[in-house]
């Protein structure tokens, strides 16, 4: 359908959802199977609770045509379909008292079945739908890091969020309300039947027509509910965007520019609601007009029959309890059937949700474990890579040839100009992705041959993103090291130099941080991430530009830290500040994915390649450099803009 098709543009899933056959069926059998019962009892309570519904305008026909005889008619005979007739008392009082009993039964009862229903119902749609999330997150958080680019990022948040909700909402209100209105209209269609089959034809062939007007009702307006829903989102962004930019609207002198793009926007939204709106409001007089007709049919030719014979082919006799327990039922029906068009369009987002959902749980990893892989266990911390080759996809190579070996304990760091391959280098390490060609060791354990967590385990990685998960300080320092006591905690902050920060915050150690809690700034948030680190006691580190972004006063203290850190443990560094890994036991300068210099400071400097340009430029000798260097930059800078970073 048309909205469907709107949000489904730019789908990453789009492979694996087209494979995902059968969705819902997949999900019935998936997921239902475990909750058999609550499905049960919502089908069953959704029968008999419809059934007692009809109970009421049944008996009020057959009081009128037996108990308040009108003036002159014949004595009749009080009947029940399906009841025995000594069960029917003989006096007309005894049978009102007998009539307004099974009425309050149905009452009644009918409440209970109703209460069953809605628990079964949503008892149903409830555990699948947490079964479904928890399962499509476990999934999500295994998948390959390319997801994790922006884009998909939101597609997930979409498929975790919106597409789950769509499914419960089909599975609660859809099912429920297709059920009953199947039970309803099933159970109406044979009671009119059953009392007269003629005038029934003429109050039924009013069903499909309506159920096909609010089908193609509903087709129409969807894809006019697509285009509210994107300009509201343009307005949306517009106006972000210019709250950010309130400095430079004011500063430039464009408010009435940009007032009029406002302008602009919101007039597009404007048209597409009133687009929308307008087919709306059509919507209900509408079917009031068909329903009108079918009831003006039904009363017409009804009234005829009662009165005499009928009219035309629709010849028969009709009894006035009749008469009314057709004119309350036919009524029951046509706004239920309004309904109909959005149980379709619920069924068939919930298809193309669950389609995404099935579509990102069948997607492959690019990293499989080897089931038969070993624990890593490093003695020294000697990491070999040799002949390493890796792109991110088959089309480009990112790291070509690249061979090092680092002895335990001591710091390699990584230089070269951004996009050189230098994070590449060490994903790799990390086993986010496995190499195209070569190998990487450590301790001589190929990391292909070793499980991930204990790979994972060695390794503590200090980037330059220090996320804050919700939670206080402390807990933030022990992430990943659950187990650890208040104590331990305390120890790594005050090796980490976060210590006395930290005693200042509100609550110390139990402040809250991440949006919801205190804002810790750029430097402080790394040196609880080297905290965190320091806690967990790696054998390998990884420094991914951990000092960028603070001032040098607060470099000098995360340095500080970060001396400590990686005292006696492999490390890798990469620093766009190359003052802070002037010490590293081994340079490597990399460029275009490739080695093109090695060595210590000292020995880099002497031989004037690009780590001694890259040096002098950081202190200050733009002037001395040679042409050449400053063209190369300009060619980077240059094909930077044009992968659009
Ligand atoms: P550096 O750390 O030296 O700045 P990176 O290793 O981040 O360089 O990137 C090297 C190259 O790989 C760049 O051209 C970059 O665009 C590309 N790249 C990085 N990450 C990805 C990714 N997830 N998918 C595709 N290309 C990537």
């Amino acid at each position: 359908m048309g909205a469907s098709a709107v949000e489904d543009e730019d789908d990453p899933f789009e492979e694996q959802r087209e494979k995902a056959e059968n969705p819902m069926r997949r999900l019935f059998t998936e997921y239902g199977s475990d909750n058999k019962l609550a499905f049960v009892v919502g089908v069953l309570s959704s029968i008999v609770a419809r059934v007692l519904d009809l109970l009421p305008p049944i008996l009020l026909g057959v009081a009128v045509d037996t108990i308040f005889e009108l003036q002159g008619a014949p004595d009749r005979q009080y009947t029940l379909q399906l009841i025995p007739q000594t069960w029917i008392p003989g006096t007309e009082r005894g049978q009102l008292f007998f009539t307004v009993g099974i009425i309050a039964f149905a009452f009644f009862g009918g409440a209970a079945f109703h209460y069953g229903r809605n628990w079964g119902w949503n008892s149903f749609s409830q555990h699948i739908q947490h079964r479904v999330r928890t399962d499509t997150y476990d999934k999500m958080q295994r998948l390959n890091m390319d997801f994790f680019a922006d884009k998909q990022t939101g597609e997930m948040m979409s498929i975790l969020s919106n597409d789950v909700n769509r499914l419960e909402r089909f599975l609660n209100d859809g099912m429920n309300s297709a059920f009953r209105l199947g039970v309803m209209v099933i159970g109406i269609a044979v009671v009119l039947v059953w009392t007269n089959w003629q005038l029934a034809t003429i109050t039924l062939v009013i069903v499909p027509l309506i159920a096909v007007f609010t089908y193609y009702f509903i087709k129409t307006i969807q894809p006019k509910y697509a285009d509210v829903r994107s300009s509201v989102g343009k307005v949306n962004s517009r106006l972000e965007n210019n709250l950010g930019g309130i400095q430079v609207i004011k500063t430039s002198n464009t408010e009435s520019f940009e007032s009029d793009r406002v302008d602009g926007v919101s007039q597009g939204y404007f048209d597409a609601n009133w687009d929308a709106i307008s087919t709306r409001i059509k919507f209900f007089p509408s079917l009031r007009v068909l329903s009108g007709v079918g009831f003006v049919l039904t009363f017409f030719i009804g009234g005829l029959m009662v009165l005499g014979n009928g009219i035309g082919p629709f010849t028969s006799t009709l009894r006035p309890g009749e008469f009314v327990t057709f004119i309350l039922l036919s009524q029951r029906f046509i706004w239920p059937m309004a309904q109909f068009g959005q149980i379709i369009n619920m069924y068939q987002r919930a298809r193309a949700s669950s389609s995404r959902i099935f579509g990102l749980m069948d997607e492959p990893s690019r990293i499989v474990e080897d089931p038969e892989a070993d624990e890593l266990t490093v003695s020294d911390g000697e990491i070999v890579y040799e002949d390493v080759t890796f792109g991110y996809d088959e089309s480009e190579t990112i790291i070509e040839d690249v061979s090092f070996d680092v002895d335990g304990g001591d710091t390699l760091a990584l230089v070269g100009p951004t996009g050189a391959g230098k994070s590449t280098v060490l994903k790799l390490l990390l086993r986010m992705y496995d190499v195209n060609e070569g190998s990487i060791t450590i301790d001589g354990q190929d990391l292909r041959d070793v499980t991930i967590p204990s790979l994972r385990r060695q390794i503590g990685y200090v980037s330059q993103d220090t996320f804050m998960f919700y939670g206080t300080v402390a807990e933030n320092i022990a992430y990943g090291s659950f187990e650890a006591d208040r104590e331990s905690v305390i120890e790594a902050a005050k090796a980490a130099e976060a210590h006395d920060f930290i005693r200042n915050l509100p609550d110390g150690y139990d402040t809250e941080v991440g949006e919801r809690g205190v804002k810790l700034s750029g430097g402080q948030r790394q040196r609880i991430s080297i905290a965190r680190a320091i806690l967990k006691d790696p054998e390998i580190l990884i420094l991914d530009e951990a000092t960028s972004d603070v001032d040098t006063e607060t470099e000098m203290l995360i340095q500080r830290s970060l001396d400590r850190l990686t005292q006696d443990r492999t490390t890798f560094s990469i620093a766009h500040r190359l003052s802070t890994i002037k010490d590293a036991d081994q340079i490597v300068v990399l460029e275009g994915g490739q080695i093109v210099e090695r060595g210590t400071h000292d020995g880099l400097i002497a031989e004037d390649g690009l780590y001694a340009h890259l040096w002098g430029v950081q202190a200050g000798e733009i002037d001395e450099l040679p042409d050449e260097f400053i063209e190369r930059a300009q060619q980077r800078d240059a094909n930077r803009i044009e992968a659009g970073e």
